[in-house]
């Protein structure tokens, strides 16, 4: 069984310049360094999905919704992981190194490919709250800046914060469509005595 080698992965995703993958299936209009667009997964007549070249990511305002190219293209057009990777790559001209693999090792790489999607989200997720929570600008912002971090810095390591409570980002993110599984695979839940869970982030 063949798969996309991790280079090529990286290749992939280092070419895929967001704006121009989006713009396939919505109108995007310049504003400032960002992108609008109306969003494509809700219905409305104003733009709340805003896109950040920059970052390699949107986020839509209204409905909550946010990702990466690979995660637009499973969202919108409902891609598998490879499936998206493969369409990047032929949109960029990446040319694609397979490996074989084994089942197992195949097995393996799509838990992993989860996991790293899972993550992703966490990420953004814990970034947004720093940067758009008043709870997160008001100790996890001003924490970083007294130590010294720039914005600049704080944006290029993608600094988040994680929210005083013990269960709103495992809630969110399972609404989002993650799984209990592999959250609790990813580190990002923990499942303690009589299945309570909590965020572990
Ligand atoms: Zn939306």
């Amino acid at each position: 069984m063949a798969m996309i080698s991790p280079l090529s992965v990286q290749k992939i995703i280092d070419a895929a310049r967001i704006e121009d993958v989006l713009s396939d299936f919505m109108t995007l209009k310049k504003r400032g360094s960002n992108y609008i667009g109306n969003c494509p997964f809700h219905n409305e007549k104003t733009p709340s999905f805003s896109v950040s070249p920059a970052k390699g990511i949107y986020k839509c305002f209204g409905c909550g919704v946010s990702g990466t190219s690979v995660s637009f293209l499973m969202e919108h057009e409902q891609f598998s992981y490879p499936d998206a990777l493969r369409f990047l790559a032929k949109k960029f001209h990446i040319e694609i190194e397979e490996i074989e693999s084994s089942k197992e090792s195949k097995e393996l790489q799509t838990q992993i490919d989860s996991l790293y999607i899972v993550l992703q989200y966490a990420m953004q997720k814990m970034e947004s709250n720093l940067w758009e929570t008043d709870e997160g600008k008001a100790v996890g912002y001003s924490y970083l800046r007294e130590r010294g971090f720039s914005d600049a810095v704080i944006k290029k390591f993608n600094l988040g914060y994680c929210l005083n409570d013990w269960q709103k980002f495992t809630d969110e993110a399972i609404k989002s469509g993650y799984t209990m599984d592999n959250l609790v695979k990813a580190g990002l839940t923990k499942i303690g005595e009589n299945q309570q869970y909590r965020d572990f982030l």
